[in-house]
């Protein structure tokens, strides 16, 4: 990478995404074509083109079944994954499962049915987030920093970083949300540059789908995470889906029908639900109006603060509840805590603002870093540190994570014996010497887990491979060393050694849910064919545009001229609606026949009125 290449920083959310980049000596972030600064983390699919972010997300309620959000509750998981199969009776779009047990969506694409991998739908978001930042940078954009929830497990980073392959991005890292967000307070408190000291930060973060919780000590310059804790599926969407619930269950009560095998109704009231939501975080009180939901029915209803709490209070609570895990966890007193940073929409929820100030005796909650932008500013500073900015305020930048799950192998068949504790800081490398068990035995299976349970069959299964070749020896004599290695993106290599033969296999671990190299490539030319299609479409439109601005054009002129006869008017206004009626019945027609129907049109009205054509093109230009 040479040192004028730019490098952004992206925030992949499970709802909303956010690009931020080093600029003039700060953090700026971008916004999108809209104009907004998040985009919705959304794809949708209809039978002429391809929508992303806020145009996908503005016709959800109009095509629900192919309109896809909350990948990244899918990416990197498995079909049968309890929280798949329960989050798929919420979702007005398809999902099965391939041989492999990887989840699938399926949508129509141009009339054609189509299956998209959570990979592949997630590079189209981070595709978009790239092109918002090309456009605004007026360059190509190779190398990004994106962030991923603390808790991902491995397969579910690989899965991330699978999907900025396919959008042609660079991962320089993949940066934890919480140490993004706080490097992002660290540099708004102006921490990195002075001498205020060791702080100690508890940050919240509390977004669409996820909620992690990570306690990091800042002393200038370096950002060491002591403890992290938290749940990758929970977070604003849950919180929807109960008051979505609860309406569904009332609406029952009061028309006696049933609305959930209706996508579109759905699709409706979870906006609304939404929408209320953030209301109810400045209002007590707040209605809810639907017209005609379902089979014809007006919904109108209301809703209070109270009991939009007390539908989500267990989950609030659980919230608690990791804090006090996180803070145990790092064997810290909640008083040695200097400030809890609040990230992620969902902390805008005042009961959870309460639950946080009382579980830390009412301390006053930082609320200073932007809770939607904190953690694309913090991924937008690692990426200007890793590429070489020279900006006193960030070049000597240092982050240190830690592992989220203890990592270790199967022992006896069934125990889990544990080589990289949780909480263990990385970039790091962690080995332990381990023993034949059988008489004879020729060679070892390698079964790789990640969790907390002394059971392996409790824990996620992460790869298996064999050392084989082993002299055949009586049990317990063959030693061999197994060594856990985790780069700094928190992705980890295992590999095992006899000492004695020098055998050693290289083993790459086949983790779970990852794509292969040639599912990659595949989808990293789909992609390019799909944003050709893209392209091929906006040309197709902006003909059509032109065409059609060049009729009206030409009509408005001749109804202008009155020194024109009546008789060549009404030729042109003939003309003039054949082209209408031929639009109308043409809405996919090629490039080519736009551009052939207008040379036509023009060739009559210049035949008519000699020159007129000429004029007007170069006005339209
Ligand atoms: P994030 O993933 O951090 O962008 O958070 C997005 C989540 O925050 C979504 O579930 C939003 O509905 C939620 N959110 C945003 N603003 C508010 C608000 N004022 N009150 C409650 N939830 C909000």
């Amino acid at each position: 990478m040479t040192n004028n290449e730019v490098a952004v920083g992206i925030d992949l959310g499970t709802t909303y995404s956010c690009v931020g980049v080093w600029q003039n000596d700060r953090v700026e972030i971008i916004a999108n074509d809209q104009g907004n600064r998040t985009t919705p983390s959304y794809v949708a699919f209809t039978d002429t083109e391809r929508f992303v972010g806020d145009a996908a997300r503005n016709q959800a309620a109009l095509n629900p079944v192919n309109t896809v959000f909350d990948a990244k509750r899918l990416i990197g998981r498995r079909f049968y994954d309890s929280t798949v199969q329960s989050d798929m009776k919420l979702w007005p779009f398809r999902v099965i499962g391939d041989h492999a047990d990887k989840p699938k969506i399926v949508v129509s694409y141009k009339s054609v049915e189509k299956q998209f991998s959570p990979e592949e739908l997630s590079s189209m978001v981070l595709l978009k987030m790239k092109e918002i930042a090309e456009d605004y940078l007026g360059k190509k954009v190779k190398n990004a920093v994106v962030t991923v929830p603390a808790h991902f497990n491995d397969s579910q980073r690989q899965a991330t970083k699978d999907a900025a392959t396919i959008a042609g991005l660079n991962v320089l890292q993949l940066l934890v949300e919480p140490t993004a967000a706080a490097v992002a307070y660290g540099i708004d408190k102006n921490l990195t540059s002075s001498s205020a000291g060791e702080k100690v930060v508890l940050v919240f973060d509390l977004g669409g789908g996820t909620f992690d919780v990570s306690l990091l000590k800042i002393e200038r310059d370096k950002f060491e995470v002591l403890a992290t804790a938290g749940d990758t599926h929970l977070g604003g969407e849950d919180f929807d889906n109960r008051m979505l619930n609860y309406f569904v269950e009332e609406f029952k009560r009061k028309h006696r029908k049933d609305i959930t095998g209706n996508a579109k109704s759905l699709r409706r009231l979870r906006n609304e639900c939404e929408k209320a939501k953030r209301i109810l975080s400045q209002n007590a009180t707040t209605t809810i109006d639907v017209d005609s939901l379902y089979e014809g029915i007006d919904y109108s209803t209301k809703i209070t603060r109270a009991r939009f709490d007390d539908l989500n209070l267990d989950l609030f609570r659980s919230c608690m509840d990791t804090v006090e895990k996180c803070v145990d966890d790092a064997e810290m007193d909640k008083s040695d805590i200097h400030d809890v940073v609040l990230v992620g929409g969902s902390t805008r929820i005042p009961k959870v603002q309460q639950l946080l100030q009382q579980f830390f005796d009412g301390k006053e909650l930082c609320k200073n870093i932007n809770p939607d932008e904190a953690v694309a500013y913090g991924a937008a500073v690692q990426a200007a540190t890793l590429s070489g900015e020279d900006s006193h305020k960030i070049k000597n930048l240092v982050l240190l994570d830690v592992t989220p799950l203890s990592l270790g192998i199967a022992v006896k068949g069934v125990l889990m014996a544990v080589i990289i504790p949780r909480n263990t800081t990385i970039p790091m490398s962690m080995q332990k010497v381990f023993r034949t068990a059988c008489d004879g035995q020729k060679c070892v299976k390698i079964s790789v887990y990640e969790g907390e349970r002394t059971r392996t069959e409790d824990n996620n299964l992460l790869g298996e491979f064999v050392l084989s070749g082993l002299p055949p020896a009586p049990r317990g004599e063959v030693e061999f060393t197994v060594t856990f290695r985790i780069d700094a993106n928190g992705l980890l290599n295992v590999s095992a050694e006899n000492e004695d033969t020098g055998l050693k296999n290289g083993i790459k671990i086949n983790k779970r849910g990852m794509l292969t190299k040639q599912e990659i490539d595949r989808m990293v030319t789909d992609a390019e064919k799909f944003k050709a299609e893209d392209e091929e479409f906006r040309r197709k439109i902006k003909a059509m545009q032109e065409f059609e601005n060049c009729i009206y054009n030409m009509r408005d002129e001749s109804e202008r001229n009155y020194e024109l006869e009546t008789s060549i008017k009404k030729m042109i206004s003939y003309s003039f609606k054949e082209a209408i009626k031929w639009l109308e019945a043409n809405p996919n027609a090629e490039v080519y026949e736009y551009e052939y129907k207008k040379q036509q049109f023009e060739a009559i009205c210049n035949q008519l009125i000699p020159g007129i054509a000429g004029i007007r093109i170069e006005e339209i230009e």
